[in-house]
Parts: C-alpha cells; sequence; structure tokens
C-alpha cells in the first residue's frame, strides 16, 4: 500500500482511504455501456478515473471515518479466504487490508462502528475473518449497522449459490454474534455523520453525508460505481437491482450537489477518488 494513506478533512472529522484492490480495464462487467470508445470522449476523466486507452480505473477501498467521538469504518471491501464469488479473482484473497488498516492508525479492535452501505459482496467481505474454520467478527468492539430493508431483502432472497455465500460467510455471523443493529435509511450515527438513502442499486441502499464546522461530505456507496457515470447518468450498473431507479436516484443526486461545496468521496473511484460536482451540459462532471 501507499506509505501514507488518503485523507481528507471535514470541519472536525477526517475520513481516511484504506485500499484492498485497484484495476485498470476489465470494468464492462459492471458497465457494459462504458466501452473504451465512449469513455475517451469523457477527456475530464483522465488520469484518475481512466487512462489513455479509455480504460476505467477503479478501487476497492473502505473508508474510516474518525470523528470527536466515533471511529467508523464505511464497507468492508471483499475480505480475504472468502470462497463462491463469481468474480474468479475476488476468491481465496490473503492480502494485508488488516495490517494496512492497523499501520493507518486503526487497529481493527480500536473500530467502534461497521457501516455497510449495502450487502453486496465488496462491501461486506471484511466484517467477518476466518480463525481455524469459523467466520468470527473481524471488528469484535463494533456495532455492524445495516439498513433494515437492505439485511431483510438479503435474508429472504437465498436464490443463488453466491448470494447464500456472502451472506453466510460475512452478514450472517455478525449477526448471530448480536452486534447488528438494523437501522432506517436516514439513521444519525453521531452528531457529524448520518445515513442518506440513494436506494435502486439495492433495496436499502445508502449513503454516508458528513458534516462538521460548515463543511460537508458524501460517500457515496454504489449509487455511482464511476465517474463516467457523471457523465452519463443512465449508464446504470448490471448489479443495480433497479436501473430506472438508480438512474433517478443519480440525477437527483447529482443535481443537488452540482456546484456546491459537498466533497463527494466515491466508494470505488480510484486516483483522487474525491472531488466536487458540476454541471456540465445536461450532463455532471467530476472535479478533483
Ligand atoms: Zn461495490
Amino acid at each position: 500500500m501507499q506509505a501514507r494513506p488518503q485523507s481528507w478533512r471535514i470541519g472536525q472529522v477526517t475520513v481516511t482511504k484504506i485500499v484492498e484492490l485497484e484495476s485498470v480495464g476489465g470494468s464492462r462487467f459492471i458497465l457494459p455501456q462504458a466501452t473504451r470508445e465512449a469513455c475517451l470522449d469523457i477527456d475530464w476523466m483522465r488520469p484518475h478515473f481512466m487512462d489513455d486507452e479509455g480504460r476505467l480505473k477503479m478501487s476497492v477501498h473502505a473508508l474510516v471515518i474518525q470523528t470527536p467521538t466515533k471511529r467508523i469504518i464505511v464497507d468492508t471491501c471483499l475480505g480475504n479466504d472468502k470462497e463462491g464469488r463469481g468474480v474468479a479473482g475476488w476468491n481465496n484473497l490473503n492480502g494485508p487490508f488488516l495490517r494496512d488498516l492497523a499501520a493507518a492508525g486503526f487497529p481493527r479492535e480500536s473500530i467502534d462502528t461497521v457501516m455497510c452501505t449495502h450487502l453486496h459482496v465488496d462491501h461486506v467481505g471484511w466484517n467477518t475473518m476466518k480463525v481455524e474454520d469459523r467466520w468470527v467478527p473481524t471488528f469484535p468492539n463494533a456495532r455492524y449497522l445495516m439498513a433494515r430493508s437492505e439485511f431483510t431483502y438479503w435474508q429472504a432472497k437465498r436464490d443463488s449459490a453466491e448470494h447464500n455465500a456472502i451472506f453466510d460467510d460475512s452478514v450472517k455471523p455478525v449477526f448471530e454474534a448480536g452486534l447488528v443493529d438494523l437501522v432506517e435509511t436516514d439513521h444519525r450515527i453521531c452528531d457529524e455523520v448520518r445515513l442518506v438513502p440513494t436506494v435502486g442499486h439495492t433495496p436499502g441502499h445508502c449513503s454516508v453525508l458528513i458534516s462538521s464546522e460548515g463543511h460537508e461530505a458524501l460517500i457515496t456507496g454504489d449509487f455511482v460505481h464511476h465517474p463516467c457515470q457523471m457523465a452519463m447518468p443512465a449508464w446504470a450498473s448490471t448489479a443495480d437491482y433497479d436501473q430506472e431507479q438508480s438512474t433517478r436516484t443519480r440525477r437527483e443526486v447529482f443535481g443537488r450537489l452540482a456546484g456546491t461545496r459537498t466533497l463527494v468521496i466515491g466508494t470505488h473511484f480510484a486516483g483522487a477518488t474525491a472531488g466536487h460536482i458540476k454541471n456540465d451540459g445536461d450532463a455532471f462532471r467530476l472535479e478533483v
């Protein structure tokens, strides 16, 4: 990992990015309309979010929010030792994520809140870790917050071996350990941090809004996967469960934030990862 992780200050709050995986290209499975030809036209994406060949850069990372009273990890990436994942490279990982987290000043025991923006594979993985043959909570001193509507949806779904594996190895063990608080999608975590519903990607999807001393930042979650969707809000992700709703959410949130001082911190944005949304014709762009 980088010697010093990227971080941002929002008033009295800091947000620190802990990277698990980064990729260039290979994102068509998630954003099929984002061909190289189509993306090359979106020039402002270079160099942070696209290379010179039009291949998209993406990242899987966690964001640690440190407030005066809380230490919150937002989304827990893929995790080590997981099996049954649909993307081959996401199985049996053996990465240094927990070491990097501790090196950044956040040993896992010191985390008091885990917030999963939604319950997809790359957002719940480090909820648990394998000890001998069991999945145990990685963050034993944390409350794990999940939107009630999100949890209920996935608990009932049980429709594929992959979904079942994800729920059983990364959600159920923390629930059974009594560490989960099911919350509403507009839940306030502390004075500076609250959830904002941004549904469409999943039924109970939340973004995380940070406000302190007149400064504001929004951690996106996956209502937007890549900044190309600011230029093309209708480029829905194959993982969006309701693509019309996710497109409405993107237009609504981008429209609300465009031209404001709210820092947008992307959950899968590579490179600079954060920026400000600007109006750009009848769409938007991210200024870093
Ligand atoms: Zn994701």
